[in-house]
């Protein structure tokens, strides 16, 4: 039998890794140089800042097993159960879960995830190939692009800019939800969830904000940056970067952990509460369908 999964974001890796785990050989086809998608890190100034997800919850048994194995191999670390909120300039403090990170930047998690299997990276799929079964492990509007795959969802986009200052001159706050704000959604201090307390903070506007400048995300940049420095007091950043996510958020999910079509099928974080975990389990459990069904044939 052979699974061709396309997409090394979360959701496709632990796809293909449990395939593999099972015995079911898996290729793996990435357009990006990196693996990652959205769980994304990039290297800037020698250092790697966290430009997707901000960090990684858990409430399901089997992902909080994952993150405990990754806090044992010294790649992912609890950083937070407090985050601090504004509306509209009052100021409050918020305790939830515990917020995961990764001292390598969280694209390091799916890095372990895609050791030892078939990855092919800089390779954009276009149109179905030919396999036993297609996993298409994105976004249903990516997907749309490659089959009628027929799943309707909304997304929203984010821009997101990394502003480095010459050194940490906030008060500590790890990370801030920003309501009601016309620019900001949240800003998280990249030092501290990393662990090395580099003078850096990672912004990420509202859908509202990036859609209209998703044509030309880098000349935002000013906007973003007054946001912050306005919404913390701060003098003026050293250098800010921007990265644009056109398809960022899915508005929440239906009951299903996975789309299928036969033998093709569509998985994601669209699938539940759009975040990290949501992509990983149904990845997984994608690949649970796919050996349930090589049982049969
Ligand atoms: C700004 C931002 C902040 C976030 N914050 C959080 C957070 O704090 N906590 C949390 O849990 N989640 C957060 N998320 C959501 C989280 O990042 C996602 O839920 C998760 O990473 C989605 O994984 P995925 O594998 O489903 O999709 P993706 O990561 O999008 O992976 C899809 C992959 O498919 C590839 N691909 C697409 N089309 C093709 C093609 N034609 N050929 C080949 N490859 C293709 C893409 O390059 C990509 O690598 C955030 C996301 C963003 C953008």
């Amino acid at each position: 039998m052979t699974v061709i999964v396309v997409g090394a974001g979360i959701a496709g890796l632990a796809c293909a890794r449990e395939l593999v785990d099972a015995g079911i050989p898996a290729q793996v086809v990435e357009r990006g140089r990196v693996v990652g998608g959205r769980l994304a890190s990039k290297r800037f100034d020698d250092r790697y800042a966290d430009v997707g997800a901000a960090y990684v919850t858990a409430d399901a048994p089997s992902f909080q097993g994952r993150l405990d194995s990754w806090r044992v191999a010294g790649l992912a670390h609890p950083w937070t159960e407090t985050f601090s909120v504004d509306t509209a300039g009052r100021r409050e403090t918020t305790t939830g879960p515990v917020r995961w990170s990764a001292p390598g930047g969280l694209r390091s998690l799916a890095e372990d995830l895609a050791r030892e299997l078939d990855v092919t990276l800089e390779h954009e799929v276009r149109a179905l190939p030919e396999a036993d079964a297609v996993v298409l492990a994105m976004p249903a509007p990516q997907a749309e692009r490659i089959a009628a795959v027929g799943v309707l969802q909304e997304w929203s986009p984010v821009l997101t800019a990394v502003l480095t200052f010459r050194e940490r001159v906030w008060p500590d706050f790890h990370g801030m939800f920003v309501n009601e704000h016309p620019v900001l959604a949240t800003v998280c201090d990249d030092g501290d969830r990393r662990g090395d307390g580099a003078p850096v903070l990672v912004a990420h506007s509202t859908g509202d904000f990036a859609r209209p400048r998703l044509g030309d995300p880098l000349a935002a940049a000013g906007e973003l940056e007054t946001a912050v420095r306005k919404l913390l007091d701060l003098p003026p950043a050293e250098s800010v970067r921007v990265h644009r996510w056109t398809f960022a958020q899915p508005l929440p999910g239906g009951d299903e952990l996975f789309h299928r079509q036969g033998d093709l099928y569509v998985c994601g974080d669209a699938f539940g509460k759009p975040r990290v975990q949501t992509a990983w389990l149904s990845g997984r459990a994608v690949a649970h369908d796919i050996i349930g069904q090589s049982k049969l044939r």
